[in-house]
């Protein structure tokens, strides 16, 4: 599994994709895309997993936006992002999220 494929697997979860659509697109085994999810924080229901996915990252010190292992400082605030680019991408993408619960209002 190249670095390519780990990044889509982490987008398309993050979309609420099942495995096997995302092993279908990208050429893997189901059980490579299902192994790589559940050691990576992005197993389970695919609505949860990206509630989940940022309590994993700020559990286990990855950036919230890119997925990369951060080094945390001894003393003193987590980081939660690996760079402010991604920080800015990731704020960016939460004000189009709340943006579009607004404008779509509720489902009941
Ligand atoms: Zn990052």
């Amino acid at each position: 599994m190249t670095d390519v494929q780990k990044e889509l697997i982490r987008a398309m979860r993050l979309q609420g994709i099942g495995y096997k659509a995302i092993a279908r697109d990208l050429h893997l085994r189901r059980n490579q895309v299902q192994l790589f999810c559940k050691t990576h924080g992005l197993g389970g229901d695919g609505n949860l997993v990206r509630l989940n996915y940022v309590i994993w990252c700020e559990k286990t010190g990855h950036c919230l936006f890119c997925g990369a292992e951060l080094k945390q400082p001894e003393r003193g605030r987590k980081k939660k992002f690996c760079s402010g680019k991604c920080r800015t991408a990731w704020c960016r993408a939460k004000q189009t999220e709340s943006d579009e619960v607004e404008i779509g209002g509720s489902d009941a």
